[in-house]
């Protein structure tokens, strides 16, 4: 029986976890969960699946879920206490799946604790990759992704990775891939959090929309699989199908395919190096519509670009492109910038940011702050 942390249980990735386990019960329990302030979604679950400890962002909210939780769940609230489910002695595997980069300092926990971190809060990595990995590799700590790309090339690579050229990463290229440049300007949050393949929370859902959630994948996958740059490309697919390449010297092209669905991603992580039933429908091809693979546009996609850029510096740089596209989608999901301004906040960031090593943990957080510090700034002069 292994005991599962979740964080971000009440989120897009949260609620997926809790389906997959709910299959399993004789193998995986619920030990921990955590939501943001949405404790009335976190009592039901508490409900449901009666945790030994429940985790929220502030006290008031903590208070009320406290007087209304199942006996033998404790409350607890703040950053601490996420830290202390992720590294808790009894806890096993650890879903990592809180939003943004709120998310880092748990799954730090986790790393040093030498835990199963199944990844799905990308932005922790972009944040602090290489101090990252270097805690797991000295903890032990196992990191499994659970972004759909990368699931994809971690079960590709699983028998070996002599002779890896390069990886692609598929794009569904989202909600305005049919849209204009011209038009873009005027796209609402509502139409941005339209996706039409995935149902995910509302940051994500405007990073694809941007193609910025790609380029939070590309450096991702730089850390991830250890890869240069220039051997991580990105090819747009609609249908979301092929959920990424490997490609070898050989001339043979790995793939994993599977409907588009994060339960399969989550088992995968939560039953590796075996596999479980998930829940997930069978994929048959010759129901579904054509696949179709084509070059991302660039210049409507001004943020793949930026990605690269800031991987190619490196430093500090990857964790002030996630700070300030944090600050520029807010900005734009409360209608105070417009669309085509995230890319340019994004950019004018990177300009002003100081570019520097991130040796420690404390050097990631200030890089944090001050990058979105800089970004909110543009935020306010954005017309
Ligand atoms: P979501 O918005 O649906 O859920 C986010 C969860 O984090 C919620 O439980 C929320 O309460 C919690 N949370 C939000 N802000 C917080 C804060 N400041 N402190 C503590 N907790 C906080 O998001 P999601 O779509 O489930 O995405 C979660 C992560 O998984 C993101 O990093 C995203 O990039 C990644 N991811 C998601 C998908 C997907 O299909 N949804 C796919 C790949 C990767
Ligand atoms: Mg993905």
């Amino acid at each position: 029986m292994k005991n599962i942390t979740i964080l971000g249980a009440t989120g897009s990735i949260g609620l997926n976890t809790l389906d997959v386990i709910s299959r399993h019960p004789e193998q995986f329990n619920v030990f921990a969960v955590s939501a943001h302030s949405d404790w009335k979604s976190l009592l039901q679950i508490c409900k449901d699946h009666q945790p030994s400890f429940a985790v929220l962002s502030d006290e008031a909210s903590a208070e009320k879920l406290s007087s209304a939780a199942p006996s033998g769940v404790e409350v607890l609230f703040g950053i601490a206490s996420l830290d202390k489910i992720a590294g808790h002695p009894k806890t096993d595997f650890v879903m990592a799946a809180i939003v943004g980069g709120a998310g880092m300092s748990s799954t730090f926990s986790a790393a040093k604790t030498g835990k199963r971190i199944m990844l799905a809060n990308k932005e922790s990595l972009i944040l602090g990759g290489n101090l990252l990995m270097s805690l797991a590799k000295n903890s032990g700590a196992e990191i499994i992704p659970v972004d759909s790309e990368h699931s994809a090339i971690f079960q590709c690579i699983k028998g070996g990775r002599d002779g890896l050229s390069k990886i692609q990463l598929t794009a569904s290229g989202g909600p305005f891939l049919q849209t204009s440049f011209e038009k873009l300007g005027a796209v609402t949050p509502e139409q941005a959090c339209n996706h039409p393949n995935w149902k995910m929370g509302k940051k994500i859902s405007v990073d694809s929309a941007t193609m910025m959630n790609k380029g939070l994948e590309i450096i991702e996958a730089s850390f991830l699989f250890g890869l240069m740059p220039n051997q991580i490309e990105v090819i747009v697919h609609p249908q979301s199908i092929v959920h990424s390449f490997v490609y070898f010297d050989d001339g043979s092209v790995l793939s994993q395919l599977g409907l588009p669905d994060m339960r399969s991603a989550i088992s995968y992580a939560l039953s590796h190096p075996g596999r479980n039933s998930s829940g997930v429908g069978v994929l048959d091809l010759t129901k579904e519509q054509s696949l179709e693979f084509h070059q991302p546009e660039m210049r409507k996609y001004k943020c793949l670009a930026l990605a690269y850029e800031a991987l190619e510096q490196g430093k500090s740089a990857p964790g002030t492109l996630n700070a300030a596209n944090e600050v520029a989608v807010k900005a734009f999901l409360e209608n105070k910038v417009g669309f085509l301004d995230i890319p340019e906040i994004v950019e004018k960031t990177l300009c002003e940011a100081p570019c520097q090593n991130l040796d420690t943990l404390d050097s990631v957080v200030e890089n944090d702050q001050l990058s979105r510090q800089i970004a909110q700034s543009f935020v306010g002069s954005s017309d």
